[in-house]
């Protein structure tokens, strides 16, 4: 998967559970490039902005998208851990 196909995907599951992703463009091309970074590394689209611990429990947590609305981050500031979904205005 391309960056473009896997913006297209989040943008369609953002729609799909009423939150979006950030509107700024470059933040969002940002994270799609540490995502399939991490996905060249170490064979799974990871979390770009928070770190690995080595164990398979970890990685499976920073699987993108990962279970942010129980993140403090999504209460507090209305986004995930990197900004990536934010709730719609
Ligand atoms: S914090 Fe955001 S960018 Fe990071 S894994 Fe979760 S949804 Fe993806």
């Amino acid at each position: 998967m391309n960056k473009e196909q896997l913006i297209k995907v989040w943008k369609m599951f953002a729609e799909k559970n009423n939150f979006q992703l950030n509107p700024d463009n470059s933040m969002v091309d940002m994270v799609a490039d540490g995502v399939l970074n991490n996905e060249k590394k170490h064979g799974m689209k990871l979390c770009p902005c928070r770190l690995r611990d080595g164990t398979r429990e970890r990685d499976l947590e920073l699987l993108c998208p990962c279970n942010f609305k129980t993140h403090k981050t999504w209460e507090e500031k209305g986004m995930c851990h990197c900004g990536l979904f934010v709730k719609k205005e």
